[in-house]
């Protein structure tokens, strides 16, 4: 007894620490910035508790999905296509999560129509031999498949080509072409796999960063609103309720409103597309689930004291790709394991893979993984579209000391896991990692591990800086104005030397970067070139001195993408227990399950389509 007791415990007070931990985080100078700019940095300060159960509820539905994402809009399809009805809750003010903002790229394989169509081998079996193969190693030599949960891939394996035909049976309008490689990550090497929706250009309120995953969603939501699905949008799932803390069925859900649009924002809520979704008066709802709760909360990342779990690098100057759109801060995690769901398969969170932690073209703006135009509703938000580097010989990279770390070329970006990366490939055979051609070393790790002039607490590696000069504005025909790059992450001296203590003043700079170091860089930076060998970092043929005031400094720091830490479920996406014992009603896919280290959406579609069948059950 007093050994089962113990755990229990221990989980109690870890979710009462990641909940409060955000909210400490808030609390520090980085308040202002990090409100604006990561909502899911706040959103965990409520409770992960429940409290005592309702005796009456604010709303009532058979299945409730939290979050209109990947995962939520294919199983609410599935689950009222199998005779639920079905109410979607996000705390966003409109659909699609991250995968609406998505490349819409989605690697499903074990033998779609398209790769029938055009000649394709696959088969589940050959998808889950891939899934499942420990000798596969990336060019950074992370295994990708060696921690894959075994259950949930032949789940997926199993259940990939259904998927891709029901998304085409509900009008997701893929790219009459061949599947092929492009875009995928860790999706098996064996067949090209890579189906690509039809690319909707421009950003607007329909299409908030103009991209494939707008016509995935889209049709999702179009389908699901014609299958009777209910739309809640703008609550935040806080808590869920079982019938006891640690025993019986799920019964439903807390949550409270989130406007999130800022304060100052032009675009008024009522021209996003709400029409037809409920409204409550309250700013805290209570919501019955009749038969069971599907998470598709989107993950974890964004949650920083979370994600540090697993990788203690990962501190808060690190933005998070999407989380200006929808946030992934680890709320369906805590609120399942309020109720005695387990985390699960921590070793694929590890982020040594190359889609993990990337280098971004877009600088001079925080968010630099989608470049935001004015159109976009995001825009008021992010305030600053960045500006793109065409080649990083027009700018050195500097760490928060102002020194080089690495050549700025490489961006460690490069992928060993698809079909053709390892050639010959023969499935298990340990000969497979010679065959991969080994990236020297990852520009993010090097990025990541620095702790020059770090301090405590954390010893934070601190922001990476794009340092050039004007000739270099030219060359890349930059427009530099108030819309382009952000006053916060982006500044100009007529010297290095106060450009140095410029940068001082970002709110994520941990140290005062000394002036003499930027000078001493820039100053090695231009023998270099003269030379024409970079000794120090090995760029290849340095081509221009940084030289001709004013100097810019850009924001260039590296950005976290996926979450690949999450609850214990099994084949049919049920959330389990430590013990392994099932939460009766309570079903997870996509970035908030464990058991998958493949990036995206081919994972998240595949288990909402399980899970919503299952949950309507
Ligand atoms: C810019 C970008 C490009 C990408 N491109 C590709 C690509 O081309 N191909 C690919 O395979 N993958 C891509 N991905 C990854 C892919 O989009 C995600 O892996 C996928 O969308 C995750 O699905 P999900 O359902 O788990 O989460 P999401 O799609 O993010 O959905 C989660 C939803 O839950 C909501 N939510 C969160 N917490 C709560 C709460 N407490 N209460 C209520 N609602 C909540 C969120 O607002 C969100 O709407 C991309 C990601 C980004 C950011």
């Amino acid at each position: 007894m007093a050994e089962k007791k113990k755990p229990e415990m221990s989980r109690q007070t870890f979710i009462k620490l990641m909940g409060a931990g955000a909210a400490a985080v808030a609390g520090t100078a980085l308040a202002p910035q990090l409100a604006a700019q990561t909502p899911s940095s706040t959103a965990t300060a409520a409770s992960a508790k429940a409290g005592p159960i309702p005796t009456t509820w604010d709303v009532t539905a058979d299945v409730v999905v939290l979050g209109a994402g990947a995962v939520g809009l294919a199983a609410a399809i599935r689950a009222a296509e199998g005779g639920a009805s079905v109410l979607v809750m996000d705390t966003n003010y409109d659909i699609g999560g991250h995968a609406i903002i998505s490349g819409g790229n989605v690697p499903l394989g074990g033998g779609t129509s398209y790769q029938k169509k055009y000649g394709i081998e696959d088969s589940a079996e050959t998808l889950f031999r891939d899934l499942t193969d420990w000798s596969v190693v990336e060019v950074s030599g992370m295994p990708e498949y060696r921690y894959n949960d075994r259950g949930v891939q032949r789940a997926l394996a199993d259940n990939e080509a259904q998927t891709f035909e029901f998304l085409l049976a509900h009008g997701v309008p893929f790219v009459d072409k061949a599947p092929d490689n492009s875009g995928g990550h860790a999706v098996g090497v064996s067949a090209k796999r890579e189906h690509h929706t039809v690319w909707t250009k421009g950003q607007s309120l329909e299409s908030p960063a103009g991209a494939g995953g707008t016509s995935l969603m889209r049709a999702l939501e179009d389908s699901a609103r014609k299958a009777g699905v209910k739309f809640l949008l703008n609550y935040h799932m806080d808590a869920i309720y079982r019938e006891k803390p640690d025993a019986g069925r799920v019964l439903g859900v807390k949550a409270h409103y989130t406007p999130t649009i800022l304060p100052g924002t032009t675009v008024p809520l009522k021209s996003f597309r709400s029409d037809g979704n409920l409204a409550m008066a309250s700013p805290t709802v209570t919501v019955r689930a009749k038969k069971s709760i599907i998470i598709g909360t989107g993950g974890s990342t964004g949650n920083v004291n979370f994600r540090r779990m697993s990788d203690g690098r990962l501190t808060e100057e690190m933005p998070l790709a999407g989380d200006e759109y929808s946030p992934q801060d680890a709320s369906g995690e805590l609120a399942a394991m309020a109720i005695g769901a387990t985390l699960w398969g921590s070793a694929n969170q590890t982020m040594d893979r190359n889609g993990s932690l990337r280098k971004r073209p877009i600088i001079g703006t925080r968010t630099n993984y989608v470049g935001w135009t004015k159109d976009s509703p995001l825009f008021p938000k992010v305030k600053a579209s960045g500006i793109n580097i065409r080649t990083w010989q027009d700018a050195i990279i500097v760490n928060q000391m102002g020194k080089r770390f690495y050549n700025e070329m490489e961006d460690g970006y490069p992928n060993g896991t698809t079909e053709g990366s390892i050639k010959p490939y023969v499935h298990g055979n340990w000969r497979n990692a010679q065959n991969v051609k080994f990236a020297p070393m990852n520009y993010p790790d090097a990025a990541l591990a620095m702790n020059e002039g770090s301090t405590a607490p954390d010893f934070g590696s601190g922001p990476q800086w794009a340092i050039f000069d004007s000739e270099a504005v030219k060359r890349e025909k930059w427009v530099i104005d108030g819309t382009t790059t952000h006053p916060d992450y982006f500044f100009s001296a007529p010297t290095l030397a106060e450009l140095a203590a410029k940068i001082a003043a970002c709110p994520y700079s941990k140290v005062k970067m000394p002036g003499a170091n930027l000078e001493a860089t820039v100053a090695e930076y231009n023998k270099a070139v003269e030379a024409g060998v970079d000794e120090a970092f090995g760029k290849p043929k340095p081509q221009f001195k940084i030289e001709a005031g004013p100097f810019y400094a850009a924001w260039a720091t590296i950005t976290v993408h996926d979450t690949y830490v999450g609850l214990r479920i099994n084949m049919k996406c049920q959330v389990m227990t430590l013990e392994g014992e099932v939460i009766p009603g309570l079903y997870c896919g996509g970035e908030s399950a464990a058991g998958c280290s493949q990036h995206g959406l081919a994972r998240c579609l595949t288990q909402g389509y399980i899970a919503g069948a299952e949950a309507a059950k």
